[in-house]
């Protein structure tokens, strides 16, 4: 997945092996490789220059120095520093009773919002809920007739109206749900190409006039530290409760999936890994640790 980073860390940990015996300079030599390539991955800086030191201090902690097998030792810090890093687990999805629980995507325009309600939708008929979903997003013109398909698709019914009042949407959306005896409504917003007032202002009213019981943050993890920018700026301006962190199947480098929760302090909750409405994964640090290091 994130090739270049891979082949970065088996390097270090290659010439960390290599020398049987390792000095404290060789950690030292061995942090600055492996800062160098978290931000050549894109990784934000300031995370970069703590994962390092966290990662020396780990070292100089389990004396790597004395240990027989280095390399070894600093893989396992390595791999448990970067679980750290993006954790902890936090895959939850929380269900209010009585219901409907009220789930609203947030995120910029073409980062994968309305796909991403319906893979939610999908998975979460596959843990038995029966969702609906709310086609919110007034701006994007295809929006809507993308959502209903995407609906048809996976038999899951769609609110749609024909006005540009976002709230009137929201709230009779939820009434819908209910009078549908839905316990999910998954409400996909507007989006902008930047983030700007106007739709600030549209999310924001939306969610106070709907108060959500979970807000996720749909990100682009393509677009590296500017995902995890407006990840910050909208973290700033909604309560949100998580990340959804998509295209990750065509992220090279990683630099999102490592920053955004230690920029932001909210979990990855899902990722995308594929346009298809089944390529959603709950996300799990260890594992995506484990797919780093290779
Ligand atoms: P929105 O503007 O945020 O609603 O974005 P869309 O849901 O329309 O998605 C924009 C494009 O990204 C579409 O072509 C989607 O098929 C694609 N997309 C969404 N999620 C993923 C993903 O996880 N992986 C890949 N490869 N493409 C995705």
């Amino acid at each position: 997945m994130f090739d270049a980073l891979t082949q970065k860390f088996n390097s270090v940990f290659k010439s960390l092996s290599g020398k049987g015996k390792i000095t404290e300079a060789n950690v030292k030599e061995a942090m600055r490789e492996v800062r160098k390539a978290l931000l050549e991955a894109d990784v934000n800086y300031k995370v970069a220059k703590q994962f390092c030191k966290d990662v020396q201090e780990a070292a100089m902690g389990q004396e790597v120095v004395k240990s027989l097998h280095p390399g070894q030792v600093m893989v396992k810090i390595v791999n448990d520093e970067l679980t750290k890093l993006m954790g902890p687990v936090d895959t939850q999805v929380y269900f209010v009773s009585p219901g409907p629980t009220i789930i609203m995507l947030a995120g910029l325009q073409g980062c994968g919002k309305t796909t991403t309600a319906a893979k939610l939708a999908k998975y979460l008929i596959s843990k038995g809920k029966k969702p609906m979903m709310i086609a919110d997003d007034l701006q994007r013109p295809a929006a809507i007739d993308q959502l209903v398909t995407l609906g048809e698709q996976i038999d899951v019914e769609v609110y749609t109206e024909d006005t540009k009042d976002a709230v009137r949407v929201a709230k009779n959306g939820i009434k819908r749900c209910k009078q549908g005896g839905y316990d999910v409504a998954i409400l996909d917003t507007a989006g902008r190409l930047h983030i700007d007032e106007e739709m600030m202002g549209e999310v924001s009213d939306v969610a106070k006039a709907v108060t959500p019981h979970q807000i996720y943050l749909v990100c682009d993890a393509m677009i590296g530290q500017d995902a995890v920018t407006s990840a910050k700026e909208f973290n700033d301006r909604l309560e949100l409760d998580g990340v959804i962190l998509t295209k990750l199947d065509g992220d090279a480098r990683g630099g999102a999936a490592l920053s955004v929760k230690a920029v932001t302090g909210k979990p990855i909750k899902f990722i995308g890994v594929g346009e298809k409405l089944d390529k959603i994964e709950e996300f799990h640090p260890d594992r995506m640790a484990s797919r780093i290091l290779g």
